[in-house]
């Protein structure tokens, strides 16, 4: 088998509902306003960094109320445990590369696919300020000093020159799934890029030609992967956009 890499968005990739905006939605500047933000990220006229600080500073509950809240409502795609699976019987690494706090990503994967498989999975993260003395007072604390706030190409990068160097006689495929502006940053760094259905990912890289996979779900991404890695299909075959 094709040796690979799977490096993979968390909100609203590999969650149905992306956790940030669930919050922000209802507890904080309001969809209208937080998508007015997206859009010029996307346009390039604002930054990620920026923009996703001011929508998270206008949550106006505690931290831990917070995680309680997405705990009783976010849920995972339907493919997405039967994906890592075959990651890990068939020793593919999978890493979470989020602009998400690591403690709610942690948490959350944990209630979803349970503690002992979630902690098989490596996050790189942005990561969450609490002030000891009141829970209500949390800030998000960037990865990086990027516009991007954790410039995810940085992060796989990395990862890619550690998989290069341990695997020094193999060509790795390197796969990315994403769908929202924070995988802008890395949606060119990989060899096949998936990119969900309807979602912002998907205009960037329309606008951008940028090639991709469109998907609906982690079924259809275990499809295309077992096509690349078991069934000899190249990933240009595989690209939408090109
Ligand atoms: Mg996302």
């Amino acid at each position: 088998m094709v040796k690979s890499v799977v490096f993979s968005d968390f909100d609203g990739t590999i969650t149905c509902e992306d956790s940030n905006d669930y919050i922000a939605d209802r507890y904080g500047m309001g969809k209208e306003k937080r998508l007015e933000i997206f859009k010029s990220i996307i346009a390039g006229t604002g930054s990620f960094a920026v923009g996703f600080r001011e929508m998270l500073e206008s949550i106006d509950k505690p931290f831990d109320e917070c995680v309680q809240i997405l705990h009783d409502n976010i849920t995972l795609d339907p493919g997405f445990t039967k994906t890592f699976q075959y990651c890990e019987k068939n020793d593919i690494p999978l890493i979470i590369i989020s602009s998400g706090m690591k403690p709610i990503i942690r948490s959350l994967l944990g209630k979803l696919i349970g503690e002992e498989k979630a902690n098989k999975i490596p996050i790189m993260s942005n990561d969450v300020k609490i002030d000891p003395k009141d829970n209500s007072k949390w800030e998000i604390v960037y990865k990086d000093t990027t516009p991007h706030g954790h410039d995810k190409s940085i992060s796989i990068n990395e990862c890619k020159s550690e998989f290069d160097k341990k695997y020094p006689n193999e060509k790795i495929t390197y796969f990315y799934c994403g769908d929202g502006v924070s995988d802008l940053s890395a949606a060119k760094e990989c060899d096949l890029l998936f990119a969900k259905k309807g979602k912002d990912l998907v205009t960037f890289c329309e606008r951008d030609h940028v090639p991709y996979h469109e998907f609906e779900t982690w079924e259809d991404i275990l499809k295309a992967m077992k096509d690349v890695l078991e069934n000899g299909v190249g990933v240009g075959a595989l690209m939408q956009n090109k």
